[in-house]
């Protein structure tokens, strides 16, 4: 993986990134409360590589995957694509802008519309787009795309229903493929799927980043699955992006406590990697009052004086390896238990 991927190529970017969903509180339903469903959330995705998004359901990752997409606006903060602000875009161009982005959804079975074909279903961004001249040239782009993510061409006229949901997900990898999108943003893509056909589709995906050189943001739930398809990792808590690093160094080496505890989750089949177990008590707290410090303070094994009351921004620790820690921001609270 990543054999193409440009560090200094930015494909996207997303600075200061902040969402916050107003809740309906009472009976007359006043909007009051909000749900803080991110803060502040910055990363990089560069051309060629796929920056996968790990947390725990609920911690923001569709929401972040929403705003770069603007499927819904985020409250603060921005997102570039390609160089352009894509946050500020309206109309035509913010219409023109979205051609670039392609998403495939977590759930192939309500994500494709039933009453079309597979060929329809694949061609219609094509026709949006405007891509082709003639229908001969656009049929010929459809038939390639099948065959690209496997599909039997005499499927072409088939409805969703009739195929596996690994299937349909083929399905929906092709339409995201069709217009050849800067960045696919891939929402936990296999999560719906049966364990037996998880790799295949992984596989697929990781096969047709390589032909094609494509960039994708790759939600995922938890690390396990990220360990196959990903070259950078961001993982998330509560909103909050906690560490972000190559995959390698993140396994290796992962600095942020709650980082650490997800590892020490995944059964290892190598005795001489394996892990301590780290239980974390507790539950995640509720986005709608998160903690005024670190959000993961409460529940954190490494917690010193300062983190319930300071947020801990995220700092370049290692070359490429930033983490939103007390114990690695220097001035900030508990410098003194860096060692
Ligand atoms: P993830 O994809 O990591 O499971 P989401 O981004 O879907 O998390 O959700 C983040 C938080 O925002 C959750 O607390 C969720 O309940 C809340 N949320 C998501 N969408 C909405 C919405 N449309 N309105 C209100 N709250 C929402
Ligand atoms: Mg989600």
């Amino acid at each position: 993986m990543g054999r193409n991927a440009d560090m200094n190529d930015a494909v996207l970017k997303v600075e200061h990134l902040t969402k916050r969903y107003p809740v309906k509180k009472g009976v007359f339903g006043r909007t009051g409360a909000y749900v803080h469903a991110l803060e502040d959330v910055s990363f990089e995705v560069h051309r060629g590589e796929t920056f996968a998004i790990v947390g725990e359901s609920g911690c923001g990752k569709s929401t972040t995957g929403k705003c770069v997409l603007r499927l819904t606006e985020p409250t603060e903060g921005t997102v570039t694509l390609d160089g352009e602000d894509f946050t500020s875009l309206k109309g035509e161009d913010l219409t023109r802008a979205r051609q670039k982005m392609k998403l495939i959804f977590q759930d192939p079975y309500s994500s494709l519309n039933p009453r079309m074909t597979v060929a329809d279903i694949i061609a219609e961004p094509i026709d949006i787009a405007g891509t082709y001249k003639t229908r001969a040239e656009r049929d010929a782009r459809v038939e390639q795309i099948m065959q690209a993510v496997g599909l039997d061409l005499a499927y072409k006229y088939r409805y969703p229903h009739e195929f596996s949901g690994g299937q349909r997900q083929r399905i929906g990898i092709a339409r995201a493929l069709a217009v050849k999108p800067k960045l696919i943003v891939c929402d936990e893509p296999v999560s719906a799927l049966d364990v037996s056909i998880q790799a295949q589709v992984l596989n697929l995906l990781d096969d047709l980043k390589e032909q094609f050189g494509l960039t994708y943001l790759f939600i995922a739930h938890g690390l396990n699955v990220v360990k196959h398809v990903s070259d950078r990792v961001g993982v998330m808590y509560l909103g909050k992006m906690m560490e972000i690093a190559p995959k390698k160094a993140l396994y290796a080496d992962p600095l942020s406590p709650y980082t650490q505890a997800l590892l020490s989750a995944i059964p290892s089949v190598d005795p001489a990697a394996k892990r301590e177990r780290i239980i974390l008590e507790g539950d995640v707290p509720s986005p709608i009052d998160p903690p005024a410090g670190c959000r993961f303070a409460g529940r954190c094994f490494a917690k010193v004086e300062g983190c319930d009351e300071v947020a801990p921004p995220l700092v370049e620790v290692k070359p490429d390896h930033q983490c939103a820690c007390h114990r690695y921001d220097e001035g900030g609270p508990g410098t003194a238990q860096v060692g």
